[in-house]
């Protein structure tokens, strides 16, 4: 493979030659640092951090960061130091490579090591999310590379990249890139489910890939027919990962799912949206009830776009989401786009909405640190983290009428354990919505739940299987123990 870190530059987002002469002096400076080390599969080492940078650059970071990412791996594996960093860079980056080198030393050994990994990972994030950014670029290419690591490890890797990695992408709101780790892990976390979902999209895909085809261009006629310029029409098959946590839920049967593509235009204005909606309504009927105009009435956390669904003619219907280059760049690039706006304050300031919007997105970020402190082991401190980022949560109350919060496809068990640790190991039966339930019965928002207890139930085995909640999982595995069963 060419390497070249002009690929680079040509990635960014309207480089600076400053911008540019920091980026080639950094790639530079990397691949004379780690000379002539070579990867697993054999190639120069360099060809590493230049990927994570060609991802960075992707994803519009500013040079500072992808300069980083170039440099990220130098102080863990070379004799450059950090304070070289500093006399040949800046304080800034020095500090990225600090936060990332300290996240990577830690990397695959064990759990305790993982849990302490994760610690520093939120820690680094809460310091500048730039170090997150580099992190998980990195993680990207390793996981786009793992075909040349031993079978163990890539399963490991693939997994925690799905467990931990993709959901942390997602939770920044940077969703292309939650959808390229997740499509990169899948064929090694899941092999004989990947090559279903791969059979089954093929079969799909093609007819679907044709009709699109056909909108696209007729959509693409008209709109220039009544005056529109400067718009972009897209369309995609879903990513292989989404597609797939879909299709469990529908029993992996394909015909239940109806928005595997997507077609999306992208305009300059607001107004030109409403023009776009106008001519496509005009052009195809749309399904009543399907309108949502984000535009109007953003999300809660500010996305912004109008989708649309229409009946296409031959039977089928397709989703249609409309919006402007700037939504668009927030809804792929998250917080990674208002970083690079910040640091380069090319984007109008005046209500302060994008400093505001770092704060909140963040808030989180400082309430798991928060959190983590009263943890005890890191066994729980890393389920505590899947199950905040990973789970969605229910709310289920009580007969008082007093809510508990648990996690999605919590049963009774994890009920009754919330509750208290002696409901719980004394649970024998529940009731839910009034109706007798087994205990193993997914609870659902809004449910009112009963447990029965008898003094001679106790925890088995079998409950590990269908319980949810770290709570529940340690009562009964400790009740296991003691009472050694
Ligand atoms: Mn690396």
């Amino acid at each position: 493979m060419e390497i070249n870190p002009k690929e680079i530059i040509a990635l960014m987002r309207d480089p600076s030659d400053a911008d540019k002469a920091l980026i080639l002096k950094a790639f530079a400076f990397a691949d004379k640092a780690h000379g002539e080390k070579k990867r697993a599969s054999g190639e120069p080492y360099i060809i590493h951090p230049f990927n994570t940078a060609l991802i960075l650059a992707e994803f519009k970071a500013d040079a500072e960061t992808i300069a980083a990412g170039l440099l990220h791996d130098t102080v863990e594996d070379t004799e450059v130091t950090l304070a070289d960093i500093e006399r040949e860079f800046s304080k800034q980056i020095a500090f990225m490579v600090e936060g990332v080198t300290k996240l990577g030393a830690l990397k695959y050994r064990g759990t305790n090591r993982h849990a302490e990994s994760l610690r520093k990972l939120f820690v680094a994030m809460a310091e500048d999310i730039r170090i997150i950014m580099i992190r998980l670029a990195d993680r990207l290419h390793n996981v786009r590379t793992l075909n040349h690591l031993p079978a163990d490890k890539q399963k490991r890797i693939a997994l925690e990249t799905l467990e931990i990695y993709a959901p942390l992408a997602n939770r920044l709101g940077v969703w292309r890139l939650k959808g390229m780790l997740e499509d990169a892990s899948f064929p090694y976390a899941f092999p004989d489910d990947y090559q279903k979902v791969v059979a089954l999209r093929k079969t799909k895909g093609k007819e679907t890939i044709k009709r699109l085809e056909k909108i696209y261009r007729t959509l693409q006629k008209e709109l220039s027919a009544r005056g529109l310029k400067d718009f972009v029409i897209d369309y995609r098959i879903k990513y292989l990962y989404s597609l797939y946590t879909k299709l469990l839920r529908k029993n992996m049967d394909m015909d239940e799912i109806y928005d595997i593509s997507a077609l999306r235009v992208i305009v300059k204005t607001n107004d030109e949206c409403y023009q776009a909606l106008g001519v496509i309504h005009n052009l195809w009927r749309p399904i009543p009830g399907r309108l949502k105009d984000y535009i109007a009435n953003p999300k809660p956390n500010g996305y912004q776009s109008i989708h649309t669904s229409i009946f296409t003619g031959d039977g089928n219907a397709l989703e249609i989401q409309i919006r402007t280059e700037q939504m668009q760049n927030e809804a792929e690039y998250g917080i990674a786009s208002h970083v690079v706006y910040d640091e380069q304050g090319k984007k109008n300031k005046k209500n302060g909405t994008i400093g505001e919007k770092i704060t909140k997105d963040m808030a989180w970020v400082e309430e798991l640190i928060e959190w983590q402190k009263h943890l005890k082991d890191d066994t729980e401190f890393i389920s505590f983290v899947k199950d905040r980022l990973v789970h969605e949560r229910i709310f289920v109350f009580t007969p008082k009428g007093e809510v508990v919060e648990l996690p999605k496809n919590a049963t009774p068990i994890d009920f009754a354990y919330a509750i208290h640790s002696d409901i719980g190991h004394h649970a024998f039966g529940a009731k839910v919505n009034k109706k007798m339930s087994s205990l193993d019965t997914k609870l659902k928002n809004g449910d009112l739940v009963e447990i029965a207890t008898s003094k001679n139930s106790k925890p088995s085995k079998k409950w590990l299987d269908f319980t949810k909640t770290t709570d529940a999982k340690r009562h009964i595995r400790n009740y296991l123990l003691t009472n050694k069963i």
